[in-house]
This record gives C-alpha cells, structure tokens and sequence, in this order.
C-alpha cells in the first residue's frame, strides 16, 4: 500500500433530518458547527501521533480529500479555510487532488462555494434524492426539482469540473413512471456521475422503524415493495449505461473518465483516514493492514476530558482498531473488488496472496457461477447483473472455509 493517502472528513450537520437517513448526523446550531471544526482541526494537526499509536504507515502524500456528511455544503467559507490550513499542514495534498464536497441542492452559500474552488475542490456531489417534488418532500428533502435543477447548472457554470447526484429507488410514493423520470431528469442536466442508492429499511430510521413497526407519518404504506425496488433499481442500470453514465461498482455510474477516485480506494483497498465523528480509517500496518473508527456520539467526539487535545480516539469508547491479516485481507479483497464492475484479477490475488488461498475459494467460485450470480472470463471473476443484486449472498458463499 504504498499510495497516497484519501482523507474523509465527516461533517454530521443537516438543516433537517430526512426520515430515511441512518447516518449519525441531526440539525444542530453554528456554535456546535464552529466547536466541531475546532475539533476536526486538531484532529488532523494530531494524525501522526494517532497512526504512530496504531502502529500504521500515514502517508504524506494525499490525492484525495472528501467532505461527507451531513450536508458539509453549510460550512462556512471560514470554516473550510481553518480546515484546509490544517489539512495542508499535515499531509502534501497532490496538485491534482480530487476534492469532494458532499452538497444539499440550496445549501451551498456562494461565499463558501468561491472559497472552495478557491482550496481546489472539483468534485460535487448533489444528494438530490429524487426528481419528483412530492417523494422529496415526503422524505423530508428541502428541495425541489427546479431548486436542484439551477443548483447543478450553477455549479456547472461556476467551473465545478465534476458534478454529480445521488439517487434512491424505493422511497414512498415512487412507482415505476416518476422513478424513470427522476433517472431522465438526471441524464438530462449533464452530470457526470450518479450514484443509485436502494431505500434502506433498518431500525436507525425513522422511515425505516415505521416500514417495520407500521403506521403512517412518515409514509410507510406508500413504501413499494422490495421487489419492486429491485426491479426498477435494474432498470435505472440499463437506463444510465444507455444514456452514457456506465455503471462501474452497484452503486455508482460515471461518465468515462469521470470516476471517484476516492471511493475507488474503498475498493481497492487502497490507504484512507477519517477524521470526524463515526470516521474510519484503514492504514498499512507492517506487511498488513489496520482499520479503527471514531466513535459515533457527538458529544463524545467533542470532549477534550475524554481524548486530549490531539487523540483521535476517545479510548474505550469506539471499536478497538481491528488488524487486517493476510486471510482478512484476501477476503477483503475479493468482496470489495467484486463490487466493481470490472470485477477481480485472479492472478493479481494469487501473486499477492498465494495459490493455495485462491485455490481455497475456487469451488465456491465454480458454484456460485453455476447459480448464475458470478461471471468467469479468463483469470477474472465479476458478478453478473443478478449477483449485483445479491451480492451478500454471493459473499457469504465465498468466505474461505477454513485457514489456509
Ligand atoms: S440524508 Fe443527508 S441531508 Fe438528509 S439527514 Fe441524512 S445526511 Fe442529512
């Protein structure tokens, strides 16, 4: 792992909390922002001394950086300056870097948007949600189709070299018609990169407990049916690979030559450090790898009692770092390389990790290719369209069976 590094950086803030996010991020005032870009600073400023702790590798060099959230789009332009500062005094960040800024559409202050192309952003991704007024609405979305429309081409306009959207299949109200119109409306503004996401149902939403619990406020009973999701999330694959936008990982769609760098090195394995509230973090570690995470509580986050003024971790309080070992790494390698479309090189894991390890997994291979779900061409495995759809069914079938 001998790359430079990507930087997260997680911004928990929102104007409001839509009822289908399971993120740890809520509405909170400009003081507690101000307070937590203090901390995000001093958190960068002490990134050595943490990965030193960890027995990691931090390299210098970093050529991606990448503001999630939360809605990172309401910092202000000051705040983004404090945090650029720290950023270039701990790491070289690459002249041709990509930077991200995760954006709410009407949430980006022209100020801050002049500072950002100023520290050299060029990426921005829009979480539109939804092309139809009345399922972003009913999600707590703060925007229009109109609003999210001029936003992209303003941001166009302004010279943002890459823009991009997120989508949903399965949120309430969607049929098969309004999904297809949000996909076109997508295709339609020019961006060059999408990501599809499907609805997730799971007790850390507020949607998601009352899909499972029942009732009506948040709109549960118009939430179509998983198959129907299914079904129309395929759809919008074939649609966007039509229109010029190729998916390349189950989630994402680019335009050629307009890719995530960043979130590619999730995929690949590739070196990153988090910093913020529920961060993670994967470093080399000796001939391995280490993956820590910060905890998930504000208020934890933002205690010097419980960190010092330069720790990372408030210790005791989040996961203990978990060291990758080379079966680990094995297996890690061939799941998050199957989500790319692209799929896996067998012989880039046999020249990494050895034959006898390839060699355990190759019955499972041939059986879940016979299922339909994976694809062998040559030396490489990909999953087919179906095993996309199944793909942590297709995983689990292929955990290694016993140490190698
Ligand atoms: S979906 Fe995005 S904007 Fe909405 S609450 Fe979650 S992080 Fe905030």
């Amino acid at each position: 792992m001998n790359s430079p590094v990507g930087i997260y950086l997680s911004v928990p803030f929102c104007k409001a909390k839509c009822s289908f996010c399971n993120f740890a991020s809520d509405a909170f005032g400009t003081a507690r922002m101000d307070a937590y870009v203090d901390r995000l600073c001093r958190e960068i400023a002490g990134s050595r001394e943490t990965a030193e702790r960890r027995g990691a590798m931090l390299p210098r060099e970093a050529d991606s950086v990448y503001f999630g959230g939360g809605t990172p789009s309401l910092l202000s332009a000051d705040q983004f300056r404090r945090i650029f500062a720290s950023l270039r005094g701990a790491f070289d960040l690459a002249d041709d870097a990509e930077m991200t800024l995760e954006c709410a559409p009407g949430q980006l202050a022209e100020e801050t948007l002049e500072e950002l192309l100023r520290q050299g952003v060029n990426r921005v991704s829009l979480g539109v949600q939804s092309f139809v007024d009345r399922e972003a609405q009913a999600v707590g979305r703060l925007h229009t189709r109109a609003m999210c429309e001029s936003e992209i081409t303003r941001l166009q306009r302004a010279g943002v070299r890459e823009v991009g959207l997120d989508l949903i299949a399965g949120l309430p109200h969607q049929t098969e018609e309004s999904w297809k119109i949000s996909l076109e409306a997508a295709l339609a503004t020019g961006v060059t990169h999408v990501s599809v996401y499907m609805l997730e149902v799971d007790e850390e939403s507020r949607l998601g407990r009352e899909v499972i619990a029942g009732g009506s406020r948040y709109g549960a009973a118009s939430v179509p049916s998983e198959d129907e999701a299914v079904a129309w999330y395929e759809a919008g694959c074939d649609l966007l690979n039509v229109g010029g936008l190729l998916q390349y990982e189950i989630s994402n769609f680019a335009r050629e030559g307009h890719r995530s760098r960043h979130n590619i090195k999730y995929w690949r394995r590739l070196p990153y450090i988090g910093f913020g509230l529920d961060a993670h973090s994967m470093l080399p570690q000796g001939g391995d790898a280490v993956r820590f995470q910060n905890v998930d509580d504000l208020d934890t986050y933002m205690s010097d009692d419980a960190t010092g003024p330069l720790a990372v971790l408030p210790q005791g309080k989040a996961p203990e770092p978990e060291r990758i070992d080379r079966e680990a790494a094995f297996e890690e390698s061939l799941f998050l390389g199957l989500r790319l479309v692209e799929g896996v090189s067998l012989d880039a894991l046999r020249e990494q990790f050895g034959e006898a390890m390839v060699a355990s997994v190759m019955p499972s291979v041939a059986e879940v290719s016979e299922a339909g779900l994976l694809a062998m061409e040559g030396e490489r495995i990909r999953l087919t369209a179906r095993g996309r759809m199944a793909s942590n069914e297709v995983f689990s079938r292929l955990l290694i069976p016993t140490a190698v």
